[in-house]
């Protein structure tokens, strides 16, 4: 007799970005006619880059000859001219990263995803709140946590590190021992981004107690700030004790092409496992899974990283930049409470009157036809905010900013 993996029924049902879905679709059917702005969902609108579109085609042009056709690779972390150009990405920063510390994969959603497979079912989860809901979803279908609490908004067994206005949107230490600690920054969906000083005390803690970092640096490139730091490994120790998991998604508008990467250094090291473990982890685990990134694409993600390549895909950061200004700066003249949208392309708006985050997203949608995503959907600590995103043309982000001020 077959059974199901049981764990898929602790997820709640309703998944958030359905759930604006079928609001929005409510909204259109009792509103014919009218046209809403969507500052709600992440995704990127602005072409790829000709640079890129260049390499894409000639990773096409490859596959037509015989001479320079190639199938699959011979394992799947990657072809090395895309390693080498990723190894070459991370010396600008002083961090060096050995060839086999690299695994190109097909986007870090599934690499932050998957990543939990490689360790013990009994480790101790500790995230983010509000969090990017894959960290959470993955440990629960994983069987890493007991049931969902509608009273708390969390799952038992995971330890929620709330990020508030109080600790600038990066948690405190816990008060209790955790063993894989998800951090994003730049974070989606607060915005914020954290120093390297706060890096430093978590990879210390880690350090300490023997922990796993998972550092999703999927919106690094957004930063601004010279001072802000773009890697985890930027911080002294962090390769004895992170993983590093990044995307060409958001700054080379990817986000439709697939292309990804992780970092597994050889210096991580796990208690009562030899050094180089959890790497060869992963790469059991990639190539089980896993054959490899699409060789055009990572013809596409190598022109992204040259410096041509590297300079277009800022001329779309600055873009999607400017639009988080906007909106930001439209918000706060007209008196709401913004937080973000500096060097992240997210702007985490505070709502008025108290207002639950659901209910500050219908009033957007029916008075002002501007939808964003409700803060609450992606951790208890989100309530009370409603996350706005910068990925979205020009035009549009600045019709919604107009209709917030006639209409709200
Ligand atoms: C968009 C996003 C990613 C990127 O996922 P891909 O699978 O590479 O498209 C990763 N992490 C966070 C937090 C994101 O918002």
């Amino acid at each position: 007799m077959a059974t199901i993996n049981s764990n898929y029924s602790k997820l709640g049902a309703g998944y958030l970005f359905p759930e604006i879905g079928r609001r929005v679709r409510k909204f259109l059917a009792d509103n014919p006619g009218v046209q809403v702005m969507k500052l709600g969902i992440g995704n990127t609108t602005e072409p790829l880059t000709p640079t890129i579109i260049q390499g894409l085609h000639a990773g096409v042009d490859k596959l037509a000859d015989v001479a320079t056709y190639t199938g699959y690779a011979d394992d799947s972390s990657g072809e090395t001219n895309m390693k080498e150009a990723l190894r070459h990405f991370y010396q600008q920063y002083d961090v060096s990263i050995d060839l086999s510390e690299i695994f190109v994969s097909d986007g870090a959603k599934p690499d932050s995803g998957n990543i939990q497979s490689i360790f013990g079912i009994d480790n101790v989860v500790a995230v983010q709140d509000p969090a990017y809901p894959v960290y959470v979803d993955t440990n629960v279908i994983a069987g890493r946590t007991g049931q969902f609490d509608p009273a708390t908004g969390q799952y038992q067994g995971i330890v929620y590190m709330p990020c508030t206005e109080e600790n600038g949107f990066f948690p405190a230490l816990p008060d209790k021992k955790v063993d894989l600690i998800y951090i994003c920054s730049p974070n989606n969906p607060t915005g914020a981004v954290a120093t390297k000083e706060q890096l430093h005390v978590w990879v210390d803690y880690a350090r300490a107690h023997r922990s796993v970092l998972i550092f999703d640096a999927a919106y690094t490139a957004f930063i601004k700030d010279e001072n802000l730091p773009r890697s985890i490994y930027q911080i002294d120790g962090a390769d004895e004790c992170a993983i590093e998991i990044n995307s060409f998604s958001k700054i080379a508008g990817f986000t439709g092409v697939r292309l990804g990467w992780t970092i597994v250094p050889q210096n991580l090291v796990i208690e009562g496992v030899g050094q180089g473990i959890v790497n060869s982890l992963w790469a059991r685990r990639q190539n089980t899974f896993f054959n490899g990134a699409s060789n055009i694409v990572q013809a596409g993600g190598i022109a992204a990283l040259s410096d041509a390549g590297r300079s277009e895909c800022q001329g779309l950061a600055d873009y999607y930049m400017k639009n988080a200004h906007v909106i930001k700066a439209g918000l706060q003249a007209l008196g709401y409470t913004c937080y973000g949208g500096d060097n992240a392309p997210y702007v985490w708006l505070k709502t008025p009157d108290g207002l639950s985050s659901w209910a500050f997203f219908d009033r957007l949608l029916q008075a002002a036809h501007v939808v964003g995503t409700p803060g609450a959907g992606f951790g208890p600590s989100g309530e009370g905010y409603l996350r706005l995103s910068a990925f979205g043309h020009r035009e549009n982000i600045q019709k919604a900013v107009e209709s917030i001020r006639i209409n709200l």
